[in-house]
């Protein structure tokens, strides 16, 4: 017999000022899809978009497309779009490459402003170990390609962060390089509060949003960043491998260069010129030519946030996690998961367990239709998309992990292989 008041949360349903949204979205038949925070889903305008973009752009109007529709304007075109999500004016958001690549050019040119402020002796780059690694990895790269006398990485704890920034930050510091939310334990930083530490101690924010942008309300002209990147296939649906964005505050632009000096960062990239200038505006952050499918879908999915309010996208997140919870200790499993992440207000739109069995629970999970995702060493994730996740979901996720838990499932042999992506 379930534990689950399915009545109470259709109640909740009901009363969601975003649930008309859900219908926007695809959901994976008879699925409970609780991995928004790794894949964000396909909305039925964005099947839709780039069918015709292959069908009559390419297919038909091929290269007068880039005009015609636009093509060469869409990384700004998406990039305007999605700066009032993460609170940013025009002008100072584009879409392009990946993370990855996007703090390498943001990295670079952050220690260009530096230097260009007669800040040489600024060329350490302050970052949390436990930070996602690729993160950390842009900057070792970076260390190898300069040389540690012009770049070199100091991992912290993210508790010394939190507690004593002021103490980290020295005269060498360049660049505070951090991550909103903590991809493992969902702990959500306090970031606007590290950007005013930093600042009044001469140094550069760079801000990963990768799990903020379009999970909850983000003010980067507020806080006054100076840069920003992250992806648009998670909490903002664009797809898989989708274009990222980099946003650079607009005091910063013209201020500096950065290395990967593409023709499409250039002023007149149709010029052709040999000599590179930099475009003023935040154009420079451009490389190559933008990959047009792929942004035409993140240009179609960012419409599901038209007259989205973030902050009761926020509030209902919070609401879908406390259901979460409230429901596991319902069902007597709450000493069993250990929730290693904070309390609401300190933390992002997911809740992360510690189990021994977490990665052979998660497939079992899976195969019962309720998609969550697993985190090494031993974490289950589940992640809250406000835009599409009920709280019958959450009903029906707890059920199943019930059931799992009581047959032990999970101990059968296919759940305990591991895959390739985990
Ligand atoms: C998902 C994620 C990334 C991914 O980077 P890509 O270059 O887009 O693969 C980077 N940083 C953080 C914090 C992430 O959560």
């Amino acid at each position: 017999m379930s534990t689950i008041d399915f009545s109470a949360l259709d109640a909740l349903d009901q009363r969601d000022p975003l649930a008309d949204k859900r219908q926007l979205f695809v959901i994976p038949e008879d699925t409970v899809y609780l991995d928004g925070n790794s894949l964000g889903l396909l909305t039925h305008a964005t099947q839709q978009r780039v069918a015709e973009v292959t069908r009559q752009q390419w297919g038909q109007d091929a290269i007068s497309s880039w005009n015609k529709h636009q093509w060469v304007h869409l990384p700004r075109l998406v990039g305007d779009k999605l700066a009032p999500i993460i609170g940013a004016a025009t002008g100072q958001v584009i879409c392009c490459d990946s993370i990855s690549v996007n703090l390498f050019k943001a990295l670079s040119a952050a220690l260009h402003l530096q230097r260009q402020r007669g800040e040489q002796q600024r060329t350490k780059v302050i970052s949390t170990r436990d930070n996602f690694p690729t993160d950390l990895y842009m900057v070792q790269g970076l260390e190898q390609l300069l040389g540690a006398q012009h770049c070199h990485l100091q991992m912290v704890e993210e508790a010394d962060l939190l507690t004593a920034a002021e103490d980290l930050f020295d005269a060498e510091t360049a660049i505070l390089l951090v991550t909103e939310v903590n991809f493992r334990s969902g702990r959500r930083l306090p970031v606007a509060e590290l950007i005013r530490k930093a600042h009044a101690a001469g140094v550069l924010v760079i801000v990963d949003l990768a799990h903020s942008a379009g999970a909850m309300p983000v003010r980067l002209d507020e806080w006054q960043a100076d840069f920003a990147v992250g992806c648009t296939y998670k909490y903002l649906n664009g797809g898989p491998g989708a274009p990222a964005f980099v946003y650079v505050a607009q005091r910063h632009l013209g201020q500096f260069v950065q290395p990967l000096a593409g023709w499409f960062g250039h002023a007149q990239p149709f010029a052709f010129e040999p000599r590179y200038e930099p475009a003023p505006g935040i154009e420079i952050m451009l490389s190559g030519t933008p990959s047009v499918l792929a942004m035409a879908a993140v240009d179609s999915a960012l419409d599901a946030f038209a007259g989205v309010d973030l902050a009761v996208v926020r509030e209902k997140s919070l609401a879908l996690a406390e259901a979460f919870l409230q429901q596991l200790a319902a069902s007597g499993l709450a000493t069993e998961f250990e929730c290693i992440s904070p309390a609401a207000a300190e933390r992002g739109s997911q809740l992360s367990f510690a189990h021994p069995q977490a990665y052979a629970i998660c497939q079992a999970l899976i195969d019962a239709k309720v998609v969550a995702d697993f985190r090494a060493p031993h974490y289950l994730r589940v992640g809250f998309t406000p835009l599409y996740t009920s709280f019958r979901d959450i009903g029906v996720a707890v059920e199943q992990l019930t059931h799992i838990m009581r047959e032990q499932t999970y101990l059968q042999p296919q759940y305990q292989k591991r895959h390739a992506v985990t």
